[in-house]
């Protein structure tokens, strides 16, 4: 297949689209809009590994595993990951081979549950900062400390739990990855960072014990996108453009940047929120420094506008 390739980022929070009804028929909406613009890609010949977050959903299984702890033993965050792989996966690979067929597109569409290497040397580790789940009151905080949780009191919003967030080192699944996407085969992969692993010294792969952590689906998706040598590294998420001085009254929406200017913006420190824009610019910049050529970040209904050059903010190397 010669076919460009793209590695497309689908945010966790885009396929809750409506905070007050996250339920499943919600979501499937979601999905299926997504699916759409995602067939679109597909109609204009590119073949896709889709990507995609899971920080709300991850909330939801931990809550029913707490709910449920007196009857039934608990879900490992490991295994949560896996979950909404399977889930999401579920979703989008159902929607999206309804959406082609319905456009007599004939491509297989398969999500691989996805394992991915961390270090446990890495210093995401010492300071755990990425909340998860809900809030809670600080007595129950404790009681997951005591369960060898680390918790945090956020903002005054009450306290939640935090994980660390360490960097991906290699993507298990690669080689398979490519074998499909050679093919021709539209993948989903990556779910939600993907599920941090560990590897012992005689070489074998195991998940992290008494370790809580999760790994950024952005930064998972620019190391994926490098090593298969995708074109295109698309993160779909709820802005149609990147700004500058976001959300202040001197805002300036960006078109099209080099990574020296978005490394620039970076260390200006003021213009990307951690947590949200500023890890996606982060892995951009990776990715176009390790021989990425193009990154787009739009929203999921202007990607085909965006694709033809009308919208979106393009970063280049
Ligand atoms: P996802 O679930 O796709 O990872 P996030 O909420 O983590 O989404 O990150 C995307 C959000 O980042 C945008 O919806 C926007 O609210 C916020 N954001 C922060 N800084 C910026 C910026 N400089 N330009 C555009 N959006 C920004
Ligand atoms: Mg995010």
């Amino acid at each position: 297949m010669s076919n460009k390739l793209a590695v497309v980022a689908v945010g966790g929070n885009s396929l809750i689209t409506d905070k007050k009804n996250p339920d499943v028929p919600h979501q499937w909406d979601a999905v299926r809009e997504t699916c759409r613009h995602l067939a679109d890609m597909v109609e204009d010949g590119w073949t896709l590994v889709v990507t995609h977050g899971n920080g709300p959903q991850v909330g939801y299984i931990l809550r029913r595993s707490e709910l449920a702890a007196h009857e039934v033993h608990p879900t490992p965050l490991d295994l949560i990951v896996a979950n909404t792989q399977g889930s999401i996966g579920y979703m989008l690979q159902q929607a999206l081979r309804n959406e082609l067929n319905s456009r007599n597109i004939d491509r297989p569409v398969v999500a691989v549950v996805t394992q991915v290497l961390v270090d446990l040397d890495d210093s995401g580790f010492k300071n755990p900062d990425k909340p998860i789940g809900s809030f809670m009151e600080e007595e129950e905080a404790r009681q997951f400390e005591a369960d060898g949780w680390q918790v945090v009191e956020d903002a005054g919003r009450g306290w939640r739990r935090v994980v660390a967030s360490p960097k991906p080192l290699e993507v298990i699944e690669q080689d398979a990855i490519q074998t499909l996407t050679d093919a021709g085969d539209i993948v989903i992969a990556v779910g939600g960072g993907g599920i941090p692993v560990v590897q012992n010294r005689k070489g074998e792969l195991r998940e992290l014990s008494g370790v809580y952590a999760v790994i950024d689906k952005d930064r998972a998706s620019a190391l994926l996108a490098q090593e298969i040598g995708a074109d295109l590294l698309l993160i779909s998420t709820a802005v149609e453009k990147v700004a500058l001085n976001y959300g202040k009254p001197d805002q300036v929406w960006l078109d099209r940047i080099t990574v020296a200017e978005a490394k620039q913006y970076l260390a200006e420190g003021t213009h990307f929120a951690p947590g949200s824009m500023a890890p996606k610019i982060e892995a951009v910049v990776s990715f176009l420094e390790n021989g990425g050529k193009q990154a787009l970040i739009t929203d999921p209904a202007n990607i085909a506008h965006a694709l033809r050059g009308e919208t979106g903010t393009f970063i280049t190397p």
